[in-house]
């Protein structure tokens, strides 16, 4: 009965910061995955996802390349995403229990594109969503369009499970990728086709971080 109230309780606190997605995954099975996380992680069992959408109308203007526009806003969104989680996680330990905020951006290696953990995996055993033909989480309702952070606890709380659904027919994506990353397989995404895509368009100085934003823009759900 707690874990149901616990769940409820920190929904709602985390919707009233503005969080659009939230779910909660059991991690006892994919700790093994984390890096840098052994002792952190080690007795914390649930991991608590929340995403931000993004906006719809910044993304529409991403057909070929990312705009300044998008680059400042996906830093935004990232910034607001952090501030969240870091509340969520004082109102968990407040509670007084354990809770700690994974931004929503911190590489430790680009080149593999490697990270303490990875949202999106858990954002799919948090029901949020699944991995689609563009390596991204894709939720039914928003598409790929949103950004994620978690925040691993030991807080006893109600786990969700994942979706099981997936793209189906669609195949959005594999046409829009300018650099044909994106294969009608997920597993065949091609890691490096992409970033090195990536790196083109920040030597070409439109953003300055390694971000696109083309697959995310036609990622609008499947209603
Ligand atoms: S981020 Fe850009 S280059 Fe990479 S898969 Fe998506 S559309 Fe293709
Ligand atoms: S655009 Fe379509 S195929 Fe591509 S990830 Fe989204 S739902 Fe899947």
């Amino acid at each position: 009965m707690d874990k149901i109230k616990n769940y409820a309780s920190v929904k709602k606190f985390s919707q009233k910061e503005g969080i659009d997605l939230f779910g909660v995954a059991d991690i006892r099975g994919v700790k093994g995955e984390f890096q840098s996380l052994e002792s952190l992680a080690k007795d914390l069992e649930s991991a608590i996802c929340l995403g931000v959408r993004l906006s719809a109308a910044i993304l529409s203007e991403i057909i070929k390349a990312p705009t300044r526009l998008y680059f400042h806003h996906y830093r935004t969104v990232n910034a607001y995403l952090d501030q969240a989680a870091l509340k969520v996680a004082n109102f968990i330990q407040r509670k007084g229990f354990r809770a700690l905020p994974i931004p929503a951006s911190i590489i430790l290696n680009w080149e593999n594109q490697t990270a303490h953990l990875s949202h999106k995996k858990l954002g799919v055993l948090a029901g949020l969503g699944w991995i689609g033909r563009n390596n991204l989480l894709v939720n039914e309702k928003i598409g790929s369009q949103m950004r994620l952070a978690t925040i691993l606890t030991d807080l006893p709380i109600k786990t969700d499970k994942p979706s099981g659904k997936d793209c189906g027919a669609c195949c959005l994506c594999v046409k829009a990728c300018p650099a044909q990353a994106i294969k009608e397989s997920p597993v065949d995404f091609d890691h490096i086709k992409c970033f090195e895509k990536l790196k083109e368009f920040q030597r070409q100085k439109l953003v300055d971080q390694y971000i696109c934003g083309v697959c995310v823009n036609v990622c609008k759900g499947r209603k």
